[in-house]
């Protein structure tokens, strides 16, 4: 281990010895919060979205590092919280702060250094403003508020999430407690602590099971409050993660939005499902295979290297997939360097079903379209099936690209052959044909890739007798 990274590490250990600990839910019991903040920090320890240094104490005096802002969002959204490699050469991939820290940047949440003299650095023990910290609750909970300090305040204030200094100003400049930092962000979770009545229910949604908890807070640390029958309906308002915000009747709280769906009752004629369907697919795994990286760009062709395309591709399959009950892993979420033979080692070790690789083409400028991979041989038992889901990847991606049809083919890729799993490769399109590039270069063809490659893997769970229906409707 290099000194350098030796010592970085051991500051954060030094530092953030705390948050390494998952300890059950702890009874709010702390001796110094101050009453204008206690409901607040109690409902996110009953979360366990925020944690003390010990059961009696939470530091609310201290001000909040942008590491333990990024937990505390992290921990509100269940991002994912798995120590990881991060973007940024300060943040040590084994730290306990490292998974929230990429997720942040990963949702676009909690941004780093990206340009001038600190680029590449996340200073996570900075303490952070009140504007920074707008920014960050409007960015995790999707407020539009024109991507500045100010609108950022405007938009806390408008919901009653943020009060002004008195004086006029937000006071974006002073720094911020850990205690006020929980106010907001009790605040931008549950409407109930708001200053203003200023949530709108405005989505009808149904609920997809029967006995539906409707719970106090957004995870199942949470009491039930509440239940829904299967198809009822109800009025639903923000998401915080993978939770929705709901009103049924007189009755307030979060119900898991996997459970609810943006349709009326399913037409009589479908058939009753014999098994959950959710629970079914809570256990099938997903892992997205976004190929080359860190020292291997892939192919380079107008200036754009495959290794950021199927990164951002990959990163965009993985937050659909988040919003599902499914389970998913990605073999990279960052520009780094994985082997051939490390990638179905790595499903195979996360006990991956499914494993989709992705990746753009390369040959003469005039080559173009789009075509699909699997392994037709026996050391992956699953050759059926991997063509099927190649089968399904294919055609969604024509269906979203319009390019040449290729077809289904099979190759002998490593990350394929190696594979114990239904294994696909795509490729987008060619990198090195300027129209394919044009769509490879463009974040609104990549949204849609990722879409297809989305619908692709539910059109396969379809076809093998799993009920996906729900999981079609994704944001946006
Ligand atoms: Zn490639």
């Amino acid at each position: 281990m290099k000194r350098k990274v030796f010592y970085s590490l051991l500051a954060l250990l030094v530092i953030f010895p705390l948050f390494n600990v998952t300890s059950p839910a702890q009874a709010a019991g702390f001796t110094d919060v101050p009453a204008r903040a206690l409901e607040e920090v109690t409902f996110l320890s009953d979360g366990n979205i925020a944690k003390g240094s010990s059961a009696a104490i939470f530091n609310s005096n201290r001000t909040i590092t942008r590491a333990e802002a990024a937990i505390f969002l992290g921990r509100a959204l269940q991002l994912n919280g798995t120590p990881r490699k991060t973007v940024f050469r300060d943040v040590d991939r084994s730290s306990s702060v490292a998974g929230y820290i990429q997720s942040g940047v990963d949702h676009n949440i909690i941004l780093g250094y990206l340009s001038g003299v600190s680029a590449g650095n996340f200073y996570p023990n900075k303490a952070i403003t009140r504007g920074e910290m707008a920014i960050m609750i409007a960015n995790a909970f999707k407020y539009s508020y024109g991507g500045t300090a100010s609108g950022a305040a405007k938009a806390l204030m408008d919901r009653g999430v943020a009060d002004g200094m008195g004086n006029g100003s937000f006071g974006s400049g002073n720094l911020i407690k850990r205690a006020d930092f929980a106010v907001f962000l009790a605040r931008a979770i549950n409407p109930e602590f708001r200053t203003k009545d200023s949530v709108s229910f405005t989505k009808s949604l149904w609920s997809n099971a029967p006995n539906l908890n409707i719970r106090s807070g957004p995870s199942t640390a949470y009491p039930s409050i509440g239940k829904l029958s299967e198809n009822q309906q109800v009025s639903g308002a923000h998401s915080v993660g993978k939770w929705t915000y709901v009103k049924s009747g007189a009755t307030v709280g979060f119900v898991s939005t996997a459970y609810l769906r943006t349709t009326a009752a399913k037409p009589a004629a479908t058939p009753p499902v014999t098994e959950s369907a959710d629970s079914r697919l809570s256990g099938q795994t997903i892992i997205i295979d976004p190929g080359h990286g860190g020292s291997d760009p892939g192919a380079i062709s107008f200036g754009l290297r495959e290794k950021d395309v199927v990164l951002t591709t990959g990163l965009k399959v993985n937050n659909l997939l988040k919003q599902t009950p499914f389970n998913v892993k990605m073999t990279r979420s960052t520009d780094t360097f994985v082997s051939l033979s490390a990638r179905p080692a790595f499903a195979v070790r996360n006990g991956g079903d499914v494993f989709v690789s992705i990746h753009a083409n390369a040959a003469s400028a005039s080559a173009t379209g789009t075509e699909t991979f699997y392994y037709s041989a026996a050391t992956n038992p699953y050759t059926a099936d991997s063509r099927l889901l190649a089968t399904k990847i294919q055609n969604r991606m024509i269906a979203a690209w319009n390019l040449r049809n290729r077809g289904v083919k099979t190759g002998n890729f490593a990350v394929l052959r190696e594979n114990n799993m239904p294994a696909a490769l795509a490729e987008l399109g060619f990198i090195t044909n300027k129209s394919d590039n044009d769509k490879l270069k463009s974040d609104y063809w990549l949204t849609s890739a990722s879409k297809a490659i989305y619908y692709g893997i539910l059109d396969y769970y379809k076809a093998k007798g799993y009920d996906v229906d729900s999981l079609y409707n994704v944001p946006k």
